[in-house]
């Protein structure tokens, strides 16, 4: 494209609230044939809610709940921020922990009035060797609802299975139908449980799934997506996205994410709102054409 094309695509852009961080993203866009999407904060609003609380048999649910959101009090995870305000919303109390441990992707550890409480994904508890079996089909069943389990042991014993479900942006299926339209495949990259995110992906009609990817795992994910000469576009909000931003043929922000993810991407969008992806790439290949 000629430098006058790309003015004009990039003010064109700017006015769609597509913000063009490196001209040539606007050339290479157009080349993309998969599009990568982060899930939490990206394809859904990014603010779980708590939904269910299943105590394990010997256990109080009340003071289970007071423990769990203590410990999470000290987490900045939006899972956390969930349990939090469910427990502050049922009145309970919270109190003071100790040895406070965040492990990234896993979960967090601490403890709270005497006792070693773990709150985190069935990784976390398979880590320090508690079996999670007992909850087998709870955990099955609220993962083909699009919810994410998570569990809580306390002094090493299973105590509860917890679930929250992150709702998903109103503007997102719209989006997923543009990129199709456009000819693209779309895929989603998480570190949330493999059923939650295939209940969702279906839901969206999403074609392919990478779940349960670490924080430091989503470069590597880009990179499997690129097989047979794919070019891939991916979007993120979060500081864990930023590397695969860089990674990626082309980063997309969105403008509600994080200054690193914002700093990582080729192209901003200044809102939350996916359809501007289908937008710019839409842009890049009208673009292109002007020129020839
Ligand atoms: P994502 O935000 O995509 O779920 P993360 O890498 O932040 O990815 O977390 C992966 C998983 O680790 C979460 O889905 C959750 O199961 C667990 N986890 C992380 N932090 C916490 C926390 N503070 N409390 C409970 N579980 C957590
Ligand atoms: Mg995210």
């Amino acid at each position: 494209a000629t430098p006058t094309s790309i003015m004009v695509g990039t003010g064109r852009a700017a006015e769609l609230g597509i913000l063009f961080r490196k001209g040539e993203a606007l050339q290479s866009l157009r080349e993309a044939t998969v599009v990568a999407l982060d899930k939490t904060g990206t394809l859904t609003k990014g603010r779980p809610e708590l939904t269910d609380f299943i105590i394990a048999d010997g256990f109080d649910a009340d003071r289970v709940l007071a423990l769990v959101a203590s410990l999470e009090s000290l987490s900045e995870h939006p899972i956390a921020e969930a349990i939090v305000s469910a427990a502050k919303a049922k009145g309970v109390g919270l109190a003071t922990v100790t040895n406070f441990e965040a492990k990234p992707g896993f979960g967090v550890r601490g403890t709270v009035d005497g006792s070693d409480i773990l709150v985190g994904a069935d990784r976390a508890l398979h880590l320090h060797k508690i079996d999670v079996s007992t909850f087998a089909r709870e955990a099955e069943q609220l993962g083909d609802n699009g919810k994410s389990p998570l569990y809580a042991a306390i002094d090493g014993r299973l105590a509860a299975i917890i679930a929250v479900s992150d709702p998903i942006k109103e503007t997102t299926p719209q989006a997923i139908k543009a990129l199709h339209n456009l000819g693209l495949k779309v895929a989603m990259i998480t570190g949330d449980n493999r059923r939650t995110a295939e209940a969702i992906a279906r839901q969206l009609g999403i074609d392919e799934v990478i779940a349960e990817v670490l924080p430091e795992g989503k470069v590597e994910a880009i990179k499997r997506l690129r097989h047979d000469n794919r070019m891939v576009a991916f979007i993120g909000d979060g500081i864990n996205d930023a590397p695969a931003l860089t990674e990626a043929d082309v980063g997309l922000a969105v403008g509600t994410g994080t200054d690193i993810a914002i700093e990582s991407a080729d192209v901003v969008l200044m809102s939350g709102d996916l359809n501007g992806v289908p937008k710019a790439i839409a842009l890049s290949k009208a673009t292109i054409l002007n020129i020839k």
